[in-house]
Order: structure tokens, then sequence, then C-alpha cells
């Protein structure tokens, strides 16, 4: 279920982020932080650079801190696992239209990408997600997770949406009783939505030894 509103985080200072990831080891708790959330939208005027109201800019950095520390409690069983799979947004190709040249295969469901585009974001997650070992699939919506990972028999996923999509997959694999890691888009929508490639890159990177 996508948010009822639009944000673009690449504005805001990537301490936030920091601060985000130190509640997160702090608390744990991750449901008793909405006075640090509110506080955190105060001293980063997430409201005023992103345009969102107050309330929703808290909901969205409450969801954040949620992410970040799931990622944290599951780091360990995340890095132990051997089959991982990688969940990347359709909404982040270049293209929503025919331009993009993926092949969308419904039985699964996902976009086969055929790298039509070198800046294509989605180009590059694919590239990275198969060099790190990764089965990498482009899919349409949250609601198709669960298919993919039982039938590919995944020990481990991560996944690449907005915070209430990322929220809905924490649902799904704790259901099936896998671990996972979550990286937020920095630009939600249903286009041109965005993700920081490094930040995915050290998530994919991340395994034992
Ligand atoms: S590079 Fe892949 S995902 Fe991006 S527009 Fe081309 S075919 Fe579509």
């Amino acid at each position: 279920m996508p948010y009822g509103f639009l944000y673009d985080l690449s504005a805001i200072p990537r301490s936030l982020f920091k601060q985000v990831v130190e509640i997160a080891y702090e608390k744990q708790l991750y449901k008793l932080v909405s006075k640090q959330a509110k506080s955190l939208v105060k001293t980063f005027k997430v409201d005023e650079i992103t345009g969102l109201n107050f309330t929703d800019a808290i909901s969205l950095v409450e969801d954040l801190i949620e992410v970040q520390a799931t990622n944290i409690l599951q780091k360990d069983g995340f890095k132990k696992a051997q089959r991982k799979v990688l969940l990347l947004p359709h909404c982040t190709r270049k293209y929503m239209d025919k331009n993009c040249k993926a092949e969308f295969n419904p039985e699964i469901p996902t976009y086969n990408c055929q790298k039509c585009s070198p800046d294509c974001l989605i180009n590059k997650a694919n590239a990275l997600g198969k060099t790190k070992g990764y089965d990498v699939y482009v899919i349409p919506g949250g609601s198709c997770m669960e298919k993919i990972l039982r039938k590919g028999k995944y020990e481990a996923a991560v996944g690449v949406a907005c915070g209430m999509e990322l929220k809905l997959g924490l649902q799904v694999i704790k259901k099936l009783g896998i671990p996972g890691q979550g990286l937020f888009l920095t630009k939600n929508g249903c286009a041109n939505t965005s993700f920081n490639l490094e930040n995915l890159e050290k998530i994919l990177a991340m395994q034992n030894g």
C-alpha cells in the first residue's frame, strides 16, 4: 500500500539518517520513538524542506526509524543466509512507458531489464545485485513479494521501496521466518522514484567472514 503523500528526501542532510540509526540502536523499541521522530522533524526542518505537513513528516521519520531498527535487528541472520533475493521497485525504471525495453513476465511477476539505458538506476542495481550473487526481480508492487520468496525458497531478502511497502514486506518475511534488509526510497511516487545505490551496495555486500 503506497503512501497518500509524495516525498523527496534528497535535500535532507545525511546526518538525519545517521541520527535515525543511532536512535534505532539505542531504542530498538521503535514503536516508542514518536517523541524523537517529532524532535528530528523539527531539528532538520523535514516538513519545511520536503513540503510535507508536520504529521506526514513525523510518520515518514518514524518509518525510517522502524526500518533501520529492523535492519539492525536482522543483520546477523541476514549475513548468515546463503540464498538471497533483491526486490527492486519498477517505479525507479528510467522510463515507465514503451521506452523501457524490459520484458514483463506476469507469471512471477517481474520486469526483466534489457539494459537499454546505462544511466537507469534499475539497470545499475540489477547489475550490482547479480554481481553480488543475488537473484533480482523488478516488481510492480509488494503484494507479489510472498509468491517470489516462496517459489524461490529464498533464505533472505533485500527490498527497496517506500516505508509503507517496506513495512508490508517486513510482515511477509516475518511470516516466512526469514531475515531481510530494507532500503528506503529517497524519493517516492508512481514514477521517477529514486534510492541511494551506494547504500544498496553496502547492504548487498553484507555477509559473514
Ligand atoms: S535499463 Fe532496464 S529498467 Fe531501465 S529503462 Fe531500460 S529496460 Fe527499463
